[in-house]
């Protein structure tokens, strides 16, 4: 394939056409539970509620493909990573509940990884392999980093089974990345399949009788009813799995800002590539960078790297043309060879993105409104594949009206406040990718006026972003 051709690496390598859901929606039509989204979030929602009772009628409305948003074309780290630190969650909700939630967190890595061995042998094998992830300091701002989010867990009661702090020694029997300083290790993170994953959870949907309905686009939403391009739903309870896409429906442009992430894949990797490089038993790979970078070993042998730092488009729009861009396509390849030398002549055939939904205030929630029957979860920011997970759960135990310790975690009910309208939040938006940016030039340049520099960046990186 050329480099030049844009194309997802989890499409090419699904293992084969994807069904096609369709339910006739005609007219005015009702059932127990509409969901708008066919991501994680709608089909784990969809999953759990028809688990739990088989008679429920549940629909989920997919304007385009299953697993068309950010669910299938993921970095496939199901990790247990909270968009923000404990402190704040601490400082918001307080130290047992932030507790709460990061163990709740830890345990839907692996419900993840049982769901992903059952589907294993199945049409759609999620390839969930539970290697943990390595975070790699190069220079001592990094490194400084690495010690505070070690000291942080640490003071929240996490020991050395849930995180460790390695020299650059002990960090090469997980990755041999170049010019590695310091390394933090945890053990609850998997790499997996993405687009295998949003399949098989709803080939399980379907099998179990939930009605998935594709092409069918949904206008609005309201008390009991959902309006779509095909008629009008009746429903009790409807729930908005829309994530980044939130944005489109009526009244809702500033709840979300979609910030987009990108990525890069190669073929398969020879033997003698993956030995200079490791990652021997698939951990998740990032550095410690301020602007955010991602990668995984896939179970064949590739190299799938990702980042962001693509730009916001003014007004919060998405449209395809704006998966790809070739300049973050050269930003992320050199910033895989950097870390990989052995990978300079690697063809990067594939190149995909997509938007993640940010919150203002970088606080994921999970909503129901037991009056109205609206509900909602998101706002994960890039830490969507384990969490939307725990949403679903939550979701389904919130509408069957069960109290249990899911819904009492601190992120149900949690509102943030809305983005300012334009053109502030372009620039507000636009600066803080900057600022990223800047700081990690200045932090890797070294020296004092480099550090001074740097610390500047990084205030106004934490201004915008609450951090
Ligand atoms: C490039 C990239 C890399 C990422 N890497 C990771 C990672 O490694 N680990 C991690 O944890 N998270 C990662 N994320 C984030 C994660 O993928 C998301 O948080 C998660 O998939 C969100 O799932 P969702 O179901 O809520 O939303 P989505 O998967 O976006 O699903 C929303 C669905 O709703 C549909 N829809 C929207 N509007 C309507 C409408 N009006 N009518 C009908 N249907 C509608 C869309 O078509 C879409 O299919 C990444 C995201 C991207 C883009």
């Amino acid at each position: 394939m050329p480099e030049s051709t844009p194309q997802s690496l989890w499409s090419a390598t699904l293992g084969g056409e994807p069904p096609r859901y369709g339910v006739e929606i005609k007219g005015s039509s009702g059932c127990d539970v509409a969901i708008v989204g066919a991501g994680y979030t709608g089909l784990w929602t969809a999953l759990t509620l028809i688990d739990a009772q088989p008679d429920l009628r549940i629909v989920v409305l997919e304007r385009s493909r299953v697993g068309h948003g950010a669910s299938g074309r993921n970095g496939g780290w199901c990790s247990a990573l909270l968009p923000i630190s404990l402190t704040r969650i601490a400082s918001r909700h307080g130290r047992d509940p932030a507790i709460a939630w990061q163990q709740a967190m830890f345990a839907t890595v692996n419900m993840v990884g049982q769901f992903a061995a059952s589907a294993a042998f199945g049409r759609f094998d999620p390839q969930f392999h539970s290697g943990g992830t390595i975070t790699m300091a190069h220079d001592v701002a990094q490194e400084g980093r690495l010690e505070k989010s070690f000291a942080e867990m640490r003071s929240f009661g996490f020991g050395d089974d849930d995180i460790r702090l390695l020299s650059a020694h002990e960090s090469t029997a997980y990755c041999r990345a170049d010019h590695v300083i310091r390394a933090l290790v945890t053990p609850h993170c998997a790499a997996l399949h993405p687009l295998r994953l949003v399949h098989a959870i709803a080939e399980a949907a379907h099998r179990a009788g939930v009605r998935i309905a594709e092409g069918v686009a949904v206008h609005d939403v309201a008390p009991g009813h959902v309006h779509t391009s095909a008629g009008t739903i009746n429903a009790d309870a409807v729930v908005l799995a829309t994530e980044a896409y939130t944005t489109r429906l009526p009244g809702r442009r500033r709840d979300v800002a979609p910030l987009y992430s990108m990525m890069i894949g190669s073929e398969p990797l020879t033997s003698d590539q993956w030995s200079s490089i490791g990652l021997t038993d698939r951990p998740t790979f990032t550095s410690a960078t301020n602007m955010v970078i991602y990668g995984q070993r896939s179970a064949d042998g590739r190299l799938a790297f990702g980042g962001r730092g693509a730009p916001y488009h003014f007004g919060s729009r998405i449209a395809d043309g704006f998966d790809t861009d070739e300049r973050v396509r050269a930003h992320l390849r050199e910033a895989v060879v950097r870390m990989f030398p052995s990978v300079a002549e690697v063809a990067f055939a594939y190149h995909w993105g997509g938007p993640l939904g940010v919150p203002r205030d970088w606080h994921p929630h999970v909503a129901f409104d037991a009056t109205t029957g609206l509900a909602s979860a998101g706002g994960y920011v890039g830490d969507g594949v384990a969490t939307a997970n725990l949403a679903g759960r939550t979701l389904a135990d919130l509408i069957l009206r069960r109290d249990t310790d899911l819904t009492r975690l601190p992120w149900v009910g949690h509102r943030s406040r809305r983005w300012e309208p334009e053109p502030l939040r372009w620039l507000g938006v636009r600066l803080g990718a900057l600022a990223a940016a800047r700081a990690d030039v200045a932090e890797s340049s070294g020296g004092p006026l480099a550090g001074q520099r740097a610390a500047a960046w990084s205030r106004l990186l934490a201004t915008l972003t609450n951090h």
